[in-house]
């Protein structure tokens, strides 16, 4: 039932706790949500430009239905045999390049990188654990340390490392470094010899292959090719965070490190794979499975249950029917190109970035000193809210513009939010 927005933010305030936010200083109701489109308490509609986890868009009826048929026949878990759980696990391999063929399921992307990180432990007889400076993987009390600038209690444990992200707009090496992705892998060997200096070596690297907490960079083939044969040889596993990036999101392959062309240990899944439905998974080789089961079993009571497993199938299906791959990357393409068009007239923004359906602009007052826009930001994402298309932001200063929409968004969309962006911007000065 509908209840006055102002009221029911009262009695959730009460009810939840303070710990919980809002996007918008008015918190928006939303009450049914269509492909990009959701409706307020109001039957106010808004264009979703920023809902990822509505992978192949709200309420997808294909991914209902199933969702529907499995709920009313049968819910257990994986200490039963069930096709579903094996057809999805079997499906999902056949998306991911290379020997990664063994699937475990979670219900969180946090748990997905948790598990990762007991699996790299075990099978490789280290502890060490690298993470990017601004990253942000998940909020479990383990998997907060390793996402530096929003879930840590300081100082970091010591089996912990970061290293800087290859934040090129910002950061130690300038884009126009003659061979930057070198020069930021190069940092990883600091890395590595610190923890070498507490006398540990790296169970695993996790890199969240857009970076999305850090401001949404796309660092080339050669920095991950550099990363990953630095970290193996000490001894660690690479983990592929592609809980944000992951299932075509890029537009080019179903996982963001296909554009490197490197193939990691383990790859963490969550967000879209369940289009809205709680669902996460780590994939890894049998060898590392193997390694892995020689000293702990493995159950998670809400993982890989019937209608979970037949809700991720599902959604597979869609990506498939719908041929989401190449509408990602030209829509992206198409969306991109009209935020490069808008920076040409707009010195709020800094510089765009991203790919396919994850772009990013970083806003800022002046592009000579680029000191973060973060109030400007903010009045962006309210004004963007009135004229009824949603964004958010991200960044380690909070001031860039994130456009990261269900996977169905096509041109005409993009068109939208082009022309309210361009209003909110003019009127941002
Ligand atoms: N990894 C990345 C890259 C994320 O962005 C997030 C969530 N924002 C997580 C992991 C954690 O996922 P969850 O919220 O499902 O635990």
């Amino acid at each position: 039932m509908t209840d006055n927005p102002d009221k029911l933010t009262e009695r959730r305030r009460r009810s939840l706790g303070p710990a919980y936010r809002h996007f918008y200083s008015r918190p928006l109701y939303l009450t049914r949500g269509e492909g990009v489109w959701l409706f307020d308490n109001d039957g106010r509609k808004y264009l979703d430009c920023y809902n990822n986890v509505a992978s192949v868009g709200h309420c997808h009826p294909h991914v209902v239905a199933a969702l529907h048929r499995q709920a009313s026949t049968l819910n257990t878990h994986t200490r039963y045999l069930h096709h579903a759980v094996v057809e999805y696990a079997e499906m999902l391999a056949a998306t991911l390049p290379g020997d990664l063929s063994v699937c475990m399921f979670v219900c969180t992307g946090s748990e997905a990188n948790d598990l990762a990180y007991q699996i790299a432990r075990a099978v490789t007889g280290n502890d060490g654990a690298i993470t990017t400076e601004g990253a942000y993987h998940g909020n479990s009390t383990l998997v907060a340390e390793l996402s530096p600038d929003s879930g840590r209690s300081h100082p970091a444990p010591d089996f912990i490392v970061d290293v800087e992200a290859p934040y090129t707009y910002r950061g130690s090496f300038a884009a126009d470094h003659p061979d930057v992705d070198t020069a930021y892998a190069d940092l990883v060997d600091g890395a590595i010899a610190t923890l070498r200096e507490r006398g540990k070596a790296p169970a695993m690297m996790i890199i969240d292959n857009i970076f999305d907490a850090h401001g949404i960079l796309t660092p080339g083939p050669a920095y991950h090719r550099s990363v990953y044969a630095k970290v193996r040889a000490a001894g660690g596993l690479i983990v592929a965070d592609e809980v944000q990036s992951g299932l075509c999101r890029l537009g080019d392959h179903y996982w963001a490190f296909e554009d490197a062309g490197v193939i990691p240990d383990i790859v963490t899944m969550g967000k879209p794979l369940g289009d809205g439905h709680p669902l996460a998974v780590v994939a890894t080789t049998p060898d590392i499975a193997a390694a892995f089961a020689k000293t702990q079993h493995y159950f998670n009571t809400f993982g890989g249950n019937p209608v979970s497993a037949t809700v991720g199938k599902a959604v597979l299906e869609v990506v498939a029917d719908e041929d989401i791959l190449a509408n990602v990357g030209e829509t992206g393409r198409y969306l991109k190109a009209g935020l490069v068009e808008l920076a040409s007239r707009h010195e709020l923004i800094g510089e765009v970035r991203g790919k396919g359906l994850f772009l990013g602009a970083e806003l800022v007052t002046d592009r000579i000193d680029r000191t973060p826009a973060e109030d400007a930001v903010h009045r962006i994402l309210e004004r963007m809210r009135e004229a009824g298309v949603l964004i958010a932001s991200t960044g380690i200063h909070g001031n860039v513009l994130k456009f990261r929409p269900p996977m169905v968004f096509r041109q005409q969309h993009a068109d939208l939010v082009l022309a309210a962006l361009d209003e909110a911007l003019a009127e941002t000065v």
